[in-house]
């Protein structure tokens, strides 16, 4: 399955986005965070376009032909390939944040522990942590981090509405869980999008510690 690209997209900027998103892939597979072909990932390319991972490819043996080029309304462009399900959650961040250039979506046993025991809070809500420091914008442990947990569900308008209500509330979004499921989170190039993911896994895996020893 061939990639054509609008002229308007550089070949080797294509290129360089897919391998960003291969070599994350296969990390993020190796610390076992994206059992059984979930998860996804993605780069920004331009104001109107995204490369994304193709649905169902093995993220641990991910290549830059396993990535595929899709509009801001999630359409594939210029291939036959099938965009990942979810592409509609990572087109609506770059949307919402012109400064977006990279989304992950994993799917870890503690995202997905955090995510059924924190979903009945509807977030969960760091506090305290030092790590919260990684977060951008977040400079001082003494804030507050609040990370929505929202319903699960096969339909994604649904899923983009909730994200859009807590945005449209005014209220400061960096990562949001989805019950049963996983984590999103983005960051203005992938070093950030890494570090907030990784950060997050810390923080979840931290929270749910205190509780295993009732503390
Ligand atoms: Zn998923």
């Amino acid at each position: 399955m061939s990639q054509q690209l609008p002229d308007s997209i550089p070949p080797g900027l294509f290129a360089a986005r897919a391998e960003a998103i291969a070599d994350a892939a296969r990390e993020l597979a190796l610390a076992g965070w994206t059992p059984a072909t979930s998860s996804n990932f993605s780069m920004r390319i331009d104001a109107e376009h995204a490369a994304i991972t193709i649905s169902g490819r093995d993220k641990g043996k991910l290549g830059r032909d396993d990535i595929m080029l899709v509009d801001m309304q999630g359409h594939a462009v210029g291939t036959d390939a099938r965009p990942s399900a979810e592409t509609a959650l990572h087109t609506q961040i770059y949307r919402r944040w012109p400064g977006a250039q990279a989304v992950l979506h994993t799917h870890s046993r503690t995202q997905s522990v955090a995510s059924r025991l924190f979903a009945r809070d509807g977030l969960i809500r760091l506090e305290g942590w030092e790590l919260q420091k990684a977060i951008a914008g977040h400079t001082t442990h003494e804030s507050v981090l609040e990370i929505p947990v929202f319903p699960n569900t096969q339909h994604m308008p649904e899923l983009v509405a909730r994200v859009d209500a807590w945005l449209d509330a005014g209220k400061p979004l960096a990562a949001y869980l989805i019950d049963g499921h996983g984590i999103y989170t983005w960051g203005r190039d992938m070093a950030e999008a890494r570090r907030h993911l990784e950060a997050l896994e810390f923080l979840l895996g931290c929270e749910l510690d205190l509780r295993r020893l009732n503390a």
